[in-house]
């Protein structure tokens, strides 16, 4: 995935500035799990086999934007869980870009179709729509069959411009998607 000159100026800018400040350690990215619950149930996922009580809670607008505040940290990724399950997932990426940070949102795209109206193309935000090879491998991987072709709808949806082969890198700033593994972060 190509990355754009504004992450990279902003990315460089923060380094430099913490090197200057003399910190030899400091966040460069805050891993956000505002809910654990997902729409679905790949083998071995870390997240789903939590009881109840913990997959009902959700991180509140609030204490995200706490959390954003309180790291510092130039680039907030958000994952889960299945972060477009959390109702207020549009208010906390919004927040995130009003702090001139860089949003990108890890989703396995079921729900993509349905809530990217609320999400208004912008430099500092990145769907990553989780892929993980091919139909028969990724299908395999979360799972259940048919959802390989409809993460590909997604990245067609937030991204007009993208082939019919993703994950590719797309030249246009926003939204700009990326395929990854699924892990205990999603
Ligand atoms: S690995 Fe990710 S996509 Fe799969 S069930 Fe767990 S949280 Fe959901």
């Amino acid at each position: 995935m190509s990355i754009p000159f504004r992450y990279v100026a902003k990315v460089g800018a923060y380094l430099v500035r913490q090197q200057l400040l003399g910190r030899k350690r400091y966040p460069l990215v805050l891993m956000m799990e505002p809910l654990f619950r997902c729409n679905l149930a790949c083998a071995g996922c870390g997240k789903i086999d939590y009881p109840d009580p913990i997959l009902n809670k959700r991180l509140s607008v609030e204490d995200a934007l706490a959390s954003v505040d309180e790291c510092g940290a130039p680039v907030v990724v958000i994952a889960g869980g299945e972060p477009l399950l959390h109702k207020d997932l549009a208010a906390i990426v919004e927040g995130v870009i009003a702090r001139k940070k860089f949003a990108i949102v890890c989703t396995n795209a079921l729900l993509l179709a349905k809530k990217i109206d609320q999400f208004k193309p912008n430099p500092y935000f990145t769907w990553s729509i989780h892929l993980d090879g091919d139909k028969e491998m990724h299908d395999h991987a979360v799972s259940q069959d048919g959802v390989f072709e409809r993460a590909i709808e997604a990245v067609k949806l937030a991204n007009p411009r993208a082939s019919a082969s993703p994950p590719t890198a797309p030249s246009s700033p926003t939204p700009i998607l990326s395929a990854r593994r699924p892990s205990s972060t999603n």
